[in-house]
């Protein structure tokens, strides 16, 4: 039995923290490609001085090097007994390339919770963020480039059944509440 969930929604809108408590409460590991192209920048690697001037404008990162580096965290012993995928994928490219990273496997993605709220919301929690890239041009640039991608992804997952529809707008652990139901449900299945 295996848990395999993405999070999907718009920057801001809380996929962060509330993955944040899902490794506290379920022990599964994190994913977060923003995370790692972060990390691999502090580090200097080639990843992060490949990653940086993307990131540094709000453009994602190109796909390549993205369904790369997530397919060799996927093949981690420590993602077998499940996963939770954070900023990826944010487009139908990736998440082709999801698909088949899993299905060589035999594995498959269990739900996708997507987290949805107003932009002047999202804006909102960015500005108060105050992360290197959460300058209102970024911000604002961040915002275009995946709320342009973000709805095919949720209708994309919907056909296939694994979209879960989760307003994110609300208190944090209001939110978490509603996320815990659906994966205490997923994991009696
Ligand atoms: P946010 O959700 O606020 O955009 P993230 O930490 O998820 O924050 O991502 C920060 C940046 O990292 C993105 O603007 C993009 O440049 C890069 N990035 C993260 N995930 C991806 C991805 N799946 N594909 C391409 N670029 C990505």
């Amino acid at each position: 039995m295996s848990l395999n969930i993405m999070l999907l929604g718009l920057p801001g809108v809380g996929k962060g923290t509330q993955a944040a408590k899902i490794v506290e409460m379920y022990n599964l590991p994190h994913i977060s490609t923003g995370d790692m192209f972060r990390a691999a920048m502090a580090n200097e690697t080639d990843l992060g001085m490949q990653a940086k001037s993307y990131m540094d404008a709000g453009n994602l990162v190109p796909d390549e090097v993205t369904n790369g580096i997530v397919a060799e965290r996927l093949a981690e012993e420590d993602t077998k007994p499940g996963f939770i995928l954070d900023g990826f994928p944010r487009n139908l490219e990736q998440a082709k390339a999801l698909e088949d990273m899993l299905s060589k496997e035999g594995r498959s993605l269990d739900a996708v919770l997507y987290f949805t709220a107003d932009m002047q919301v999202l804006v909102d929690r960015m500005m108060a963020r105050g992360r290197a890239d959460d300058t209102p041009e970024v911000i604002q640039n961040r915002l275009d480039v995946n709320g342009k991608l973000t709805e095919p992804i949720a209708e994309f997952y919907d056909e296939k059944g694994l979209l879960n529809k989760i307003d994110g707008s609300r208190e944090l652990d209001v939110v978490f509440a509603d996320v815990k139901k659906l994966l205490d449900s997923l994991k009696n299945d």
